[in-house]
């Protein structure tokens, strides 16, 4: 049976190091959860301490409502899958996946049963009699993810299981774990630094940064309404500038520092004027237009659907995106690609801006 997970207040030191200082996180029961983050940041730690490969500090892990700090890591009924497959090589798809069941000492017609519908649900059937050297990467990740998941686990822990396999197959490869996952309905926690990977697998993501988590949102939000820069930065890419508040007869106002001022009517009732702020907007949210932050073209690529451009603006470089077409509708010109070194003006989507306090920890919206 599949549980929930609820990690509570956990710790983690590798000897005088602290790699986790207070991490919490419910997982709930039947979720696809990630945990993304940059190299180093602690998601391997995390997962094999759910695993119990891992000691556990401080704090409590619970599967349902039962606490299994110091349950052995075989009794915690986990599949895993990581990055190199795993499998045993002198071992046939069948017998691989049949593996985990004779352990268990199922009997004959249950353990069959049980591989034949797995092996049916990762479309590894064909291949059941051959060894893992005669099969592809993605047929191999294939088996290993069948022998995680036909013991029945509480809990499915992946470790960047489709890091080894071409970006291809990676694609292929992700769109079947999550079907799988879903037919199968595990829960199901996964690690990867992939964010494009994290965005179109999960239920939730949870970003994570020196062993802190960041934001644990559904993709389309932690997109579109970063908690912090970092998150801003890190999924997808954000353009950053310094600007302040401006408050004035029951409006609200983002001041860039060249000037250009945008009201905005989403932002915290704690927002003062004067305060200053880290502004975060996406490349596809800008426009062009005969009034905004004053701009300099500085490259022009043509890319069919858009054109991107490097542009300056207060002196540092920026990239938008913007179609070619809607570009010449705007200001009203026939066609209307921008030459390097011209002279624009660039309009913010303010609905879809993110505004931060100064050092960019904290979201005002
Ligand atoms: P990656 O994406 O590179 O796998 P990660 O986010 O999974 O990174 P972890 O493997 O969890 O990161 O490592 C987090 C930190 O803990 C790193 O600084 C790492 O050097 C450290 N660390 C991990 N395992 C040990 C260990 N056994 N002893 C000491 N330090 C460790």
């Amino acid at each position: 049976m599949s549980v929930a997970i609820t990690i509570q207040n956990v710790v983690k030191k590798f000897g005088e190091t602290t790699i986790i200082p207070d991490l919490s996180v419910e997982v709930k029961n039947g979720e696809f959860f990630t945990l993304l983050g940059p190299s180093g940041c602690g998601k391997t730690t995390l997962l094999r301490m759910i695993a119990g490969f891992n000691s556990i500090e401080d704090g409590s892990i619970y599967f349902d409502k039962k606490r299994i700090n110091d349950v052995a890591a075989h009794k915690r009924n986990i599949g895993m899958v990581f990055q190199n497959y795993a499998i045993f090589p002198h071992m046939t798809v069948r017998e691989n996946v049949e593996y985990g069941l004779k352990l268990r000492k199922l009997n004959k017609a249950e353990i069959k049963e049980k591989v034949d519908h797995i092996l049916d649900v990762v479309k590894i059937r064909d291949y059941q009699e051959r060894l893992p050297e005669r099969l592809s990467g993605g047929q191999q990740q294939r088996v290993a993810l069948a022998r995680a998941i036909v013991i029945h686990p509480s809990v499915l822990l992946m470790d960047e299981p489709l890091s080894n396999l071409d970006a291809k197959l990676r694609i292929e490869m992700r769109s079947a774990i999550r079907e799988i996952q879903k037919e199968v309905g595990i829960t199901t926690v996964y690690v990867t630094h992939d964010q494009e990977e994290a965005l179109s697998i999960s239920d939730r993501i949870a970003v994570m940064k020196d062993g802190v988590i960041q934001q644990i949102d559904r993709s389309h939000t932690l997109y579109t309404r970063p908690y912090n820069q970092f998150v801003a930065t890190f999924i997808g890419s954000s353009n950053l500038f310094k600007g302040h508040i401006k408050c004035f007869e029951g409006h609200t106002f983002v001041v860039f520092n060249d000037g250009y001022e945008v009201e905005m009517d989403n932002l915290l009732e704690t927002v003062e004027n004067g305060q200053e702020v880290c502004i975060a907007v996406r490349p596809e949210e800008f426009k062009f237009a005969e009034d905004g932050l004053s701009a300099t073209i500085h490259t022009s690529t043509f890319l069919g659907k858009y054109n991107t451009y490097q542009v300056e603006v207060e002196e540092k470089m920026i990239v938008p995106n913007l179609p070619p077409v809607e570009v010449s509708q705007d200001i009203g010109h026939a066609t209307c690609i921008y030459d390097v070194g011209e002279k624009v003006h660039l309009v913010p989507n303010a609905k879809k801006m993110n505004v931060f306090t100064a050092d960019g920890e904290k979201s005002l919206i």
